[in-house]
């Protein structure tokens, strides 16, 4: 599945997922530019490319919650490339957690600006070159909280499922025209969100980290964590040749916790 002379942006790159899909199709010799807020990792995955795979990469700072941020991105892209992106990864998001009544107006907007319009404006830039072409690849990181709900993650779950609904909206918009936009959906994954989440349910319940680990990995039947490594496998067949035939498709990878 060679991405060769294909160029793929990635948000949320610098860390976790987002790393390990930048690094992932690097390795079949895609062109790879990788955005995140943090200028030292988005600057260390791009090192990294070029030290494995001596191909071409790029780090952009970019906040995607922000529409002008993104315009300036893609404007940044195009000018180190001289081409538009091939392949639009939407990956940066962010997960807190909160009771409904104490979700505040703060926390419900992060979670739609970061994880919904940041994922708007990603695709609403990338289109209009992939129209041009008529070939393109639009990979949207969503959730399994985008089909299901979970208690306290009201915002994130709601966010992700809006991401749902425009993947499958534009999926059948542009599918005539050689694009395909489609969504994965990973269960709890071995990042730093998921840490983050462990230290978030030590510091409210008391309970040890270890016990709050074993009870996140317990919800998938494989009763693991999905390394980022496996996402990264999914991007790619959406990513490549081989892969034109799926859109619209909101794909599980999470061991079997969510069946539908
Ligand atoms: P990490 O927290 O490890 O990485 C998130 C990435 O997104 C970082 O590079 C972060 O960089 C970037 N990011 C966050 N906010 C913004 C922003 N406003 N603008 C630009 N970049 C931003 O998380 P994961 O790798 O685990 O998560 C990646 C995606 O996968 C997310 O969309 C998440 O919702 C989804 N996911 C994760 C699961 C998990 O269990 N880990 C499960 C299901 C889905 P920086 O902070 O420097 O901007």
């Amino acid at each position: 599945m060679k991405l060769t002379n294909k160029l793929a942006l990635v948000t949320g790159g610098g860390r976790g997922i987002g790393r390990a899909i930048a690094l992932a199709f690097a390795n079949e010799e895609a062109d790879v530019a990788v955005s995140a807020r943090s200028r030292d990792q988005v600057e260390e995955v791009a090192a990294e490319i070029r030290r494995t795979d001596g191909g071409k990469s790029l780090a952009v700072v970019c906040d995607v919650s922000n529409a002008t941020d993104v315009q300036r991105m893609f404007a940044i892209v195009s000018d180190a490339f001289g081409r538009s992106p091939d392949i639009m990864v939407c990956n940066a998001g962010i997960a807190e957690s909160a009771p409904l009544t104490k979700t505040d107006d703060d926390l419900w907007r992060r979670h739609v600006e970061t994880n919904l319009s940041g994922t708007f404006y990603c695709m609403r830039a990338a289109l209009p070159s992939m129209l041009e072409q008529g070939w393109g690849r639009i990979i949207n990181v969503a959730s399994i909280a985008g089909k299901t709900g979970a208690p306290y993650i009201a915002a994130y779950s709601a966010s992700k499922h809006g991401v749902l609904g425009l993947t499958r909206s534009v999926a059948m918009e542009v599918g005539g025209k050689g694009i395909t936009v489609n969504a994965i959906c990973p269960g709890y994954v071995n990042t730093d969100m998921t840490t983050r989440g462990v230290e978030n349910i030590t510091t409210r319940t008391g309970r040890p980290a270890a016990e709050a680990l074993a009870a996140i990995k317990q919800m998938s039947p494989q009763n693991r964590l999905i390394t980022p490594e496996e996402v990264a496998a999914l991007a790619l067949l959406f990513a490549s040749d081989e892969g034109r035939g799926i859109n619209g498709q909101a794909i599980n990878i999470d061991g079997g916790t969510v069946l539908f």
